[in-house]
């Protein structure tokens, strides 16, 4: 049976929503002002002469459109949204109604630190927390995201070797299923990258690293492993890597946004590790989708302590204090100041929130709940799907696209097939090391219901796609208010402003 097509376009109660410029009613206000008298001219040459433009509507119909539009977002609290690397979990409300406190909502940056001693306790628990987690000597409270707490690390990094004669060092070595930010990272600082491949069992080869630490001798200024990693494995030599990287006079920074796979379970300081970044808005939680609000602490080694950014919250026997300038007191080596204020205070809010209504036992059941959820899709998906690594996984799973081969399905067209399914499709195409990879995380916040829901889509799209029904697929999605996009052309071409019709234009001319 073909679905009827509506006069209206709308489908049901979906509507088809124009653009708030194309809903223009001249005239139409949501307010009602008495008339602006006529005052004498100032503005000269930049008077402006024609309509500025803004469309006319009712309040009524303003609240319809922001509403609807906020109706199309797919978010985790609408369905499962198991996106690899990004850690989509719940957001527990206790944390937002935390952040809303007036106290803490209503508080300026530039409010003098002797009537902000609430806020600063709350950074430096924050800070005592992350630091009891990973058993660190320093953190750097102000980065804004995991990329932004990379770059801290790689700035301290770089602050220790120009300190100790070693400026020579302009090397960074990065695995090949690094996540973009970390080759990113480094060349923003000035290094160069030589990345290494991920061996068999998609972990670091340490006898090709030891290789290319012996290769580039004392240029190497760090090595930057991602620990789990981005294929969802647990780099069981860790500790022979930092002793390799320590031995060759480098640092070793280890990408720690995959913290929610192991916090409560190990001490990162244990590992060698120099710097690390953690991700509040993964592992702590924090409606991170579309690209932020997000934090990105970073931990520090007794060795790079001395560099971290300003500004420090102090502590001393009165409250608290700030150190605000690099070259001073605490701060005497400080690298500078990398972020405006005091870093993501309302993230801060929710992760300390989050850790303290979890607790230590919380946290650590949190870590192995995201882990046993992963390694049970794992397992399920098996049936079917073809895993990329040998079991068992950490906090997600990666497959690759062996068991698509001779159907002319790719791993593209299940993800738009999953849509249709009615979930938001796993990360495809990353990490780039896995050949069509889906790279599925579902957070320890699903519930066995949950995941048993996708493990029957995912396993019924895999047959059909062996039954040799692909033409289905390269339909897919079909059921979505949107079909198929021209993906290539959006990102080439992308038609970034609303221009108004000609028959707009020339009315407006007349007037
Ligand atoms: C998310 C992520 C990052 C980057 O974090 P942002 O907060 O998005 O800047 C870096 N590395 C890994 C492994 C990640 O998953």
């Amino acid at each position: 049976m073909t679905r009827p097509t509506t006069a209206s376009g709308h489908k049901g109660l979906q509507f088809e929503q124009n653009l708030i410029f194309e809903q223009n009613t001249p005239g139409a206000t949501a307010v009602d002002l008495p008339p602006v008298p006529v005052a004498k001219q100032r503005l000269g040459e930049v008077k402006r002469h024609t309509p500025v433009g803004l469309p006319g509507m009712s309040e009524p119909e303003v609240v319809r459109h922001y509403t609807r539009l906020s109706q199309k977002n797919y978010s985790i609290d609408s369905g499962f949204y198991p996106l690899g690397s990004c850690t989509m979990k719940h957001n527990p409300r206790l944390n937002e109604k935390m952040a809303r406190l007036p106290g803490f909502a209503e508080i300026h940056p530039f409010q003098p630190v002797s009537t902000a001693q609430g806020a600063m306790e709350l950074i430096d628990t924050c800070a005592h927390w992350l630091l009891e987690l990973t058993g660190m000597s320093a953190v750097a409270m102000s980065p804004a995201a995991g990329a932004h707490g990379e770059f801290c690390g790689l700035m301290c990094i770089h602050a220790a070797h120009d300190a100790n004669g070693q400026a020579q060092r302009k090397v960074i070595i990065v695995p090949e299923s690094a996540h973009g930010t970390n080759p990113a990272t480094a060349a923003l600082c000035g290094y160069t990258v030589e990345s290494i491949p991920a061996n068999a069992d998609g972990r670091v080869d340490i006898a090709v690293l030891r290789a290319k630490l012996a290769e580039h001798g004392d240029t190497v200024a760090a090595v930057m492993i991602t620990n789990p990693n981005t294929c969802g494995l647990f780099e069981r030599e860790c500790i022979e890597i930092a002793d390799a990287v320590h031995a060759a006079g480098a640092f070793f920074y280890m990408d720690g946004a995959n913290f929610n796979a192991i916090v409560g379970r190990l001490r990162i300081a244990d590992l060698g590790v120099d710097a690390m970044h953690i991700n509040l808005h993964k592992t702590f939680s924090t409606p991170h989708g579309g690209g932020g609000p997000g934090a990105g602490p970073t931990v520090l080694s007794a060795k790079l302590a001395p560099f971290a950014p300003v500004p420090m919250v102090v502590k001393s026997g009165e409250g608290y204090t700030v150190e605000e300038h690099a070259g001073f007191g605490v701060a005497k080596q400080a690298l500078g100041r990398m972020k405006g204020y005091h870093g993501q205070f309302g993230v801060f809010v929710r992760a300390l929130s989050y850790m303290m209504s979890m607790g230590a036992d919380g946290l650590k059941q949190a870590s192995g709940d995201a882990v046993l959820n992963a390694n049970y899709l794992m397992a399920r998906l098996s049936a079917e799907l073809t895993p990329a690594f040998a079991g068992p996984c950490m906090h997600e799973c990666v497959f690759d696209d062996r068991f698509l081969k001779g159907t002319g399905v790719t791993t593209l067209d299940i993800a738009k097939a999953l849509i249709d399914e009615g979930f938001h499709p796993p990360t495809i195409y990353f990490p780039l090391v896995v050949h069509g990879a889906l790279l599925i995380e579902p957070t320890e916040t699903e519930s066995k219901q949950a995941l048993d829901q996708f493990v029957t889509s995912m396993l019924s799209l895999a047959r059909k796609a062996k039954e040799g029904r692909a033409a289905e697929f390269q339909a897919a999605p079909q059921l979505s208010p949107r079909r198929r996009l021209d993906e290539t052309k959006a990102a080439r071409r992308p038609i970034l402003r609303w221009t108004p019709p000609a028959s707009d234009k020339a009315q407006q001319a007349a007037e």
